[in-house]
């Protein structure tokens, strides 16, 4: 007699863990209360109106629900400005992965996904027995390029979480645009878009953009993470609609419950409400993020509702969970990676910061810290800050027109009217932001030529033509750069910090001197030349 056996990929597969819950950590530890930050939960249950919705909906639990959950397809078509045809809604967004790739994948196919990325994936790809095709992640950040890159005739599916779990990173609209033209017709480009409402950078917007244009884009996304709903299990995708179609033929029967699509009916219905909530998550998690790089551990630019500990070394990151657990905060480690920390209520973040400091010390996390830590992290941190800064000066300065020229600009003698002034401020960030990347990527020892001397044709037109431009058009471009530029000075390793650039005149320059002589430094002198011209 054959004894039963799973299929051998099911054998192969880990049994799934979930985080650990606080009440374990309390029992474990003998606490008086301890912290769940673990699953990227939103701490708050559901908003009034949400609740109210669920109580109306049980009387009828007795009945299956609507298999297709047509009503919250038809409202989800509404706010993302496309037909109802192009909308699918599935057992959370995980549920939509099982079904995508069972419905796009085969024996022998491949699948290509960053590494690390979302766990979910290699599970997804194995058990509809494809191979799996993992890209190294670069920066604390999926490397889009490098994944385009792996794509072949073969590969069925890219899955790309943007933003990605655990890092939290975002690849920009640059990024994502250049991934799905690279790719072949033939292959759909997944954008695991769960964590999109957390989303503050202004050059990364929401692929459903794409979608319209190409049949092979699909977007996820869930009522999990900023709605609240992580335990009624929706998750919606927009694609082609013959994406779509395949899609709903492998949704299992009814598994869209029926309070879930309640609650998410009403949960679209209170979207200020949520907007709300998700400000103050946006607020907490960079308030998190910056008392971590001023302890002394960088952090990469946190786009979700979670921050990344990149502990880096093996056994580092299960070192730092457990001695956070010990002290009442539990946290979801990957080992060999780091640690991912959600954003909780503001006194669960400070009781993770507090416990943090004392984890951080009677483990030594510094060690083997994947970014800079001690005072080269707070280097990083004192840049972040001044970017702040002059970006909330210059968004004062946008709503009032200044009258006379400026003084001349230090070390030059152009005297400029404010439209000059915002012209160059709205052209001289994506320059500058392409040739700090030119000179980090470099990837050598030597020094990298870059940049341009004021009587750069590019610049002397760039200032004309812009300066009868509105502010507001030019500080729209600043901050697309300036939020780039954040990105990449959080993901920067010491490697990298050390590279070296030679400009035409200035010679031989390190990337802090070019932030300060060309980028930040250059944007405060500017926006002090604003402040000087009268209003
Ligand atoms: N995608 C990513 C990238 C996630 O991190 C998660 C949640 N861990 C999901 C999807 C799953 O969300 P859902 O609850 O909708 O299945």
């Amino acid at each position: 007699m054959t004894p039963v056996a799973p299929r051998a990929v099911v054998g192969g597969l880990p049994a799934y863990r979930p985080g650990r819950s606080a009440a374990q950590a309390v029992a474990d530890h003998g606490l008086a209360s301890a912290v769940k930050l673990a699953s990227n939960e939103l701490p708050y249950g559901p908003l009034p109106s949400v609740a109210d919705a669920i109580q109306a909906a049980t009387p009828d639990v007795n009945r299956y629900p609507d298999h297709r959950a047509n009503a919250l397809r038809q409202a989800l078509a509404e706010r993302s400005g496309v037909d109802a045809g192009r909308v699918t809604v599935g057992c959370g967004s995980v549920g939509l992965l099982f079904q995508l790739a069972s419905a796009f994948c085969e024996s022998g196919d491949e699948v290509v996904y960053g590494w690390r990325s979302f766990e979910a994936y290699p599970i997804v790809t194995r058990l509809a027995g494809a191979t799996p095709v993992a890209v190294p992640v670069r920066r604390q950040a999926l490397d889009l390029a490098a994944m385009a890159g792996a794509t072949t005739e073969r590969t069925r599916l890219v899955l790309v979480a943007n933003p990605d779990n655990p890092h939290g990173t975002v690849a920009s609209d640059e990024e994502v645009r250049a991934l799905v033209e690279a790719v072949p017709e033939t292959c759909l480009v997944v954008f695991d878009e769960a964590y999109r409402e957390f989303v503050s950078r202004s050059d990364a917007r929401s692929a459903v953009d794409v979608v319209g244009e190409r049949a092979n884009v699909v977007v996820l996304r869930t009522f999990s993470k900023a709605h609240g709903l992580a335990g009624l299990r929706v998750g919606y995708g927009i694609g082609a609609p013959e994406v779509v179609a395949a899609v709903d033929k492998l949704l299992w029967p009814f598994a869209v419950n029926h309070l879930g699509q309640r609650a998410a009916l009403a949960s679209l219905e209170a979207a200020d409400a949520l907007a709300a909530r998700v400000e103050g998550v946006i607020r907490e998690r960079g308030r998190v993020a910056a008392a971590l790089r001023h302890l002394g551990f960088s952090v990469p630019d946190p786009q979700a509702n979670f921050v990344w500990l990149a502990a880096g070394a093996a056994g580092a990151a299960g070192r730092l969970a457990a001695a956070l657990e010990a002290l009442g905060v539990v946290t979801r480690p990957f080992d060999g990676d780091g640690v991912r920390v959600t954003i909780g209520a503001p006194a669960e973040n400070d009781r993770f910061l507090d416990s943090f400091e004392i984890a951080a010390a009677r483990v030594g996390a510094a060690e083997g810290w994947q970014l800079p830590t001690g005072g080269s992290a707070r280097r990083v941190a004192g840049w972040l800050d001044r970017l702040d800064a002059v970006e909330s000066r210059l968004t004062g300065l946008s709503t009032r027109r200044r009258a006379g020229r400026t003084a001349p600009d230090p070390g030059g003698t152009e005297r400029w009217d404010e439209g000059q002034v915002w012209a160059h401020i709205g052209e001289l960030g994506a320059y500058w932001l392409g040739e700090l990347r030119s000179v980090v990527d470099a990837g050598n020892d030597g020094a990298t030529p870059f940049g341009r001397v004021k009587s750069d044709p590019g610049r002397v037109a760039a200032i004309e033509t812009g300066r009868r431009s509105r502010p507001a058009d030019h500080l729209a471009h600043a901050r697309r750069a300036m939020d780039g530029l954040r990105a990449l000075l959080a993901g920067l390793d010491d490697a990298e910090w050390g590279r070296r650039g030679v400009h035409p005149t200035l010679g031989a320059m390190t990337v802090d001197a070019m932030l300060e002589e060309f980028v930040i430094g250059h944007l405060e002198q500017h926006a002090a030349q604003l402040e000087g011209l009268a209003p």
